[in-house]
């Protein structure tokens, strides 16, 4: 499994998708999933740049990796997105259900990602909206990092100000390098 993480705007979805399908990868959005199947009341809170519940989000991740065919063969793209997510998913680990994931950390800064999602326009790209999902990073997904360097489970810092290409290019050398 790899794991992509990274602030809203960081190129998540795109560098995931390409990724996915460079490595044969099952590519899984808990973002795509909420948008096409959550409650109105969900979508609201999404809309608004709020987090969901970490007992819904484990939920659905569960009922997901339950269906797919290898675990190890998936790349993830917006889970986990707080320390109850990524503990649950190194519960998984230690239970057996999959090998330690590669987590990689796409690393830009607010400033750059404010011009992209501006440009973008999804429901959730009002600079409210983009504000609240700004906070939320730090206070709840940005804790991860530390969580996992405490745990001794290595985060790949990918520069994610460089054109797509350059990314993706990035993210294939990373690879590449912990391979050898
Ligand atoms: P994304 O497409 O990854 O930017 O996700 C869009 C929105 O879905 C987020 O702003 C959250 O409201 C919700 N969401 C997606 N993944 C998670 C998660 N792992 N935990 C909590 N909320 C999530």
């Amino acid at each position: 499994m790899i794991v992509v993480m990274g602030i809203v705007g960081s190129g998540k979805g795109t560098q995931g998708k390409w990724l996915a399908e460079d490595h044969k990868l099952v590519y899984v959005s808990t973002g795509d999933i909420l948008r096409e199947h959550a409650s109105q009341e969900q979508q609201e809170r999404m809309a608004a740049g709020g987090l969901l519940d970490d007992k819904e989000i484990i939920a659905m991740v569960d009922a997901v990796m339950k269906e797919l065919p290898n675990v190890n063969a998936s790349l993830f793209d917006g889970f986990p997105r707080s320390l109850a997510q990524t503990e649950w998913l190194l519960d998984q680990v230690k239970a057996g259900r999959l090998t330690m994931p590669v987590f990689l950390h796409l690393n830009v800064s607010k400033d750059e990602v404010k011009k992209r999602l501006l440009l973008r326009g999804r429901n959730d790209d009002t600079p409210e909206a983009i504000e609240k999902r700004f906070e939320l990073y730090d206070a709840v997904t940005d804790p991860i990092f530390d969580y996992l360097k405490s745990n001794n489970v290595p985060v790949y810092d990918i520069n994610a100000a460089q054109t797509p290409d350059e990314v993706h290019q990035s993210i294939i050398d990373c690879l590449n390098a912990i391979k050898e």
